[in-house]
């Protein structure tokens, strides 16, 4: 292991390493043991990031897009050669079992890689004018221009991938900004701006202000340089912050309860393990984790039989362990959270099929049955290792509670009927239909965002940039 067990980081501000005037510990969330000091940046913090961000953007704004492109291949390169160390960062602070950290530092190189290769397809169109009477020798154009300073708010879950979904688009479009990543997960983004200064990303481009979200984030999202904010995180925090905005732009990538629809008549093998996967992976602390599952009945028994089995095999342990599939949830309070969940569930007539119980922070794959729409863990973000299958008697009838939430990220649904996959792929109210597969499917260049309380605006590179980006007319008369 190549990670100092204490690092002290220091603010990165305007190309300076600052030292904070305030610091707190860093837990770990399986061991709790301190495995960093962190510093809180104030208000007048925030102020001079944001007042040298705003200072950088004429610069950004000319750098010819090549020389975007080559930094953030740079960035893609430099991530590779330190492929473990940013894999076993990842795992310490945000708890995640390191092969599924390794599977995250590999998707944020292809997010840099696809930031990189749009930064230099930034398109703009012609227009014929003279599809209108009076709009004669006009040449009309228009171009895409960076918006300015951007604010970046990410969530704990993907540490490095989620900042290289807004760092990535915001330099390939030309745009400065100034991230706050999550209190339990900031070494990750400290360790991506070291690699960005590397890189040869040049000063004010990028600058890390740790601290408490309601003063850091506050403080972002009310200034008047900022003019966009990209937010990740849950959906109370996105609202509330969108509500102070104003007149910026707000892009917000909330949660979800997502569900995945089995159909009579679908092969279970292949299925089963994906289900499995999609419930449990990282703890179901994914915001398209699968939470619930809507089973027809005439394989409903199999189905359990078989996903209860292979939820028995799932190995609970040390996040550092490679054999570790579930690992600590992110704070004790969380495990207390969702177990009360549990317990309401089955008060209302749910059953525990496996599961329910916590071994130190780690609270065991729990698969629940018959569980009421109402129920917390059905209608509420569980963020945890923990599904419901409830049986039905057609996919329209799935459908129907698939669509009865205050979510629309992204839904499944196995069937072998190509009408039944067209009339959920049209009839579900979510941001994407996944057919034949679960809804925890994500590739960096897919459009990739909610509906509902899940969100607005979209990410995936190319979709991002458009958010980062105003469009402008030129028209020249030629009259
Ligand atoms: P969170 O508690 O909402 O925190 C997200 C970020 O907001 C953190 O950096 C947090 O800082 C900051 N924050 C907190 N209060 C704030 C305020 N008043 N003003 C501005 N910023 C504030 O979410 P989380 O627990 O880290 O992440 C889990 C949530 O993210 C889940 O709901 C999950 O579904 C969602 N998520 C969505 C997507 C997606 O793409 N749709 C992807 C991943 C996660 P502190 O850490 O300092 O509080």
């Amino acid at each position: 292991m190549t990670l100092k067990p204490i690092q002290k980081e220091k603010l990165y501000i305007d190309g300076e390493w600052i030292n904070g005037q305030e610091y707190v510990q860093l837990y770990s969330p399986y061991s709790g043991e301190v495995i960093g000091e962190i510093p809180l940046a104030s208000a007048e913090d925030v102020e001079k990031a944001v007042q040298a961000a705003e200072k950088a953007k004429g610069r950004l704004r000319k750098m010819p897009a090549h020389e975007r492109a080559t930094i953030l291949e740079n960035i893609a390169r430099l991530l590779q050669q330190r492929f473990e160390e940013a894999a076993e960062i990842i795992a310490k602070e945000a708890g995640k079992p390191i092969s599924t950290a390794r599977g995250e530092v590999a998707r944020t190189i292809q997010t840099y890689k696809f930031a990189a290769e749009e930064a230099k397809r930034i398109y703009g169109e012609t227009l014929p004018l003279d599809a209108a009477p009076g709009g004669e020798n006009r040449i009309a154009y228009t171009v895409r221009e960076p918006l300015g300073v951007v604010a970046a708010i990410t969530p704990f879950n993907f540490p490095m991938n989620l900042v290289a979904h807004k760092v990535g688009p915001a330099i390939a479009s030309g745009n400065p900004v100034v991230l706050k990543p999550a209190s339990q997960t900031p070494l990750s983004a400290y360790f991506i701006a070291k690699i960005a200064e590397e890189a040869g990303l040049p000063k004010g481009a990028l600058h890390v202000v740790t601290g408490k979200g309601s003063v850091v984030g506050d403080a972002l999202v009310t200034h008047p340089h900022v003019k966009m904010v990209t937010f990740t995180g849950s959906p109370a925090v996105g609202i509330g912050l969108r509500n102070k905005a104003g007149l910026k732009k707000v892009t917000l990538e909330l949660g979800s309860n997502s569900a995945v629809i089995v159909d009579e008549g679908v092969p279970l093998e292949k299925m089963i393990s994906r289900c499995v996967t999609g419930a449990f992976a990282y703890q179901g602390q994914v915001c398209i984790s699968l939470q619930r599952i809507y089973v027809h009945e005439n394989i409903y028994e199999d189905f359990v039989d078989k996903f209860v089995e292979a939820t028995s095999k799932l190995k609970l342990g040390d996040s550092m362990d490679p054999s570790t599939d579930v690992s600590a949830l992110i704070s004790p309070s969380d495990v207390e959270r969702v177990q009360e969940w549990i317990q309401e569930a089955v008060h209302q007539g749910a059953k525990v099929a496996i599961g329910g119980e916590r071994t130190g922070n780690i609270l065991h794959p729990t698969v629940l049955l018959d569980v009421p729409n109402e129920s917390k863990v059905s209608c509420q973000e569980a963020f945890a290792p923990v599904v419901l299958i409830n049986k039905v008697s057609s996919v329209e009838e799935a459908i129907q509670y698939v669509n009865n939430s205050q979510f629309g990220l992204q839904a499944g649904v196995y069937t072998e009927n190509i009408h039944t996959a067209l009339d959920a792929a049209e009839t579900l109210e979510v941001g994407g239909v996944l057919i034949n597969d679960i809804p925890t499917f994500r590739v960096d260049h897919m459009p990739y965002g909610g509906v509902k309380e899940s969100g607005t605006g979209r990410e995936g590179i190319k979709y991002a940039i458009e958010e980062m980006t105003e469009l402008k007319l030129v028209i020249i008369n030629r009259n």
